[in-house]
């Protein structure tokens, strides 16, 4: 029997078990080939079929439509806080951005390089501990896109309300990537680095609309241009094969699973029962963000005091909760359930702060 805990961790983050053995299954020996996949030339038929299959379940689970092209790009999702004003901002051009949190604040702050970016709405003076109606969002003209953070991983908020404001948006989505549907209409690029939801770290899977590659900036290294990206299908130079395969994997394991619509769903359920114990535990758990804009998939929580937090996570992992520590930036606790997290785990976790109220409150 392999020993498996119920690992919370914010990210990299636990996996389904069923793909794990899979990809254990045949590492070894792909498909007859006497060699790993890890050890094919990435032109190869075989490697080819599954790149072209986790691009194809790539958009089919994210319901990504045609006129939007699927880009696998190494560089996670910091990257495109520099790419994505490289190649969509031109002179006379700004791009507004939600500072939502530690995430939107590192896009705003690296981008700023490469372009005119302004600060659209700033929650730092209420700590972060919201995300803005749109109403309170202030565009400046000229403005080419709007960046917003779809859930900051270490507040644990997320947005409610998609800003339809006439601009387009572009959003950072990786800590609940393939969790929620997208209403594409509204945006002309989706990315997310993959290792919160969808596979190991190695990579972001970026979604853009083909109309916002046209005169897209062409002076820059090949390698941060979307359209040469676009052009050779993502495989312009060697990409990170073990993270695509695994990607396609796990992809596959959400579609068995009902799709998205399920996923959502199961995410509301799992994060409801937490906050369930939190609201049920007369003030000795404690949520400090917006209750509208609590994150389906990072949960952070108070106890009354330090100690006893230490004590909480001390007694959870000696019963195999690992990972519960919230963010150095911020304190508290922390319990990260994404796609994968069984609500099983869920439950235990459950059960466990209720216990630990009991005792301790
Ligand atoms: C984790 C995370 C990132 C950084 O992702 P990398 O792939 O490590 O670059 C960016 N944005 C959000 C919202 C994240 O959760």
């Amino acid at each position: 029997m392999v020993k498996r805990v119920h690992n919370f961790c914010a990210g990299p983050c636990t996996l389904p078990l069923s793909v794990l053995k899979d990809v254990q299954q045949e590492f070894v020996d792909f498909h007859n080939a006497g060699m790993s996949l890890i050890e094919m030339s990435h032109r190869s038929k075989e490697y080819d079929a599954v790149h072209m299959e986790a691009m194809r379940l790539a958009r089919e689970t994210f319901g990504a439509p045609d006129d939007f092209e699927v880009l696998f790009i190494q560089g996670g999702a910091t990257l495109q806080f520099a790419m994505v004003p490289m190649n969509l901002l031109k002179p006379g051009q700004k791009a507004g951005y939600v500072n939502s949190g530690s995430w939107a604040t590192g896009a705003l702050r690296d981008g700023a390089h490469y372009g005119e970016l302004y600060t659209a709405w700033d929650g730092a003076g209420e700590d972060y501990m919201r995300m803005p109606a749109p109403a309170e969002i202030a565009l400046q003209n000229d403005t080419r896109y709007l960046h917003v953070t779809s859930n900051e991983t270490i507040g644990g908020i997320r947005i409610t309300e998609w800003p339809d404001l006439g601009v387009p948006l572009v959003a950072d989505v990786s800590s609940e990537f393939m969790a929620r549907p997208i209403p594409w209409k509204l945006f002309d690029l989706v990315y997310g680095g993959i290792q919160k939801n969808l596979g190991p770290a190695g990579m972001a899977v970026v979604f853009v609309r083909k109309g916002a590659l046209t005169d897209a900036n062409q002076s820059i290294a090949n390698y941060l241009r979307y359209d040469v990206h676009a052009d050779k299908q993502s495989l312009f130079n060697t990409p990170p094969m073990f993270a695509i395969y695994m990607l396609g994997k796990v992809l596959a394991w959400m579609q068995d699973r009902g799709g998205l619509a399920v996923i959502e769903q199961d995410a509301a359920d799992k994060a409801g029962m937490l906050y369930g114990v939190i609201d049920a535990s007369d003030g000795f758990y404690r949520c400090p963000v917006n209750e509208q804009n609590r994150s389906h998939m990072n949960v952070v929580f108070r106890l009354p005091d330090e100690d006893l937090e230490a004590r909480f996570l001390k007694e959870a992992a000696s019963a195999d909760m690992v990972n519960l520590k919230g963010h150095r930036s911020v304190g508290g606790c922390r319990a990260s359930i994404y796609n994968a997290m069984p609500k099983e785990s869920v439950g235990v976790l459950a059960d466990f702060m209720r216990q630990f109220a009991k005792q301790n409150g």
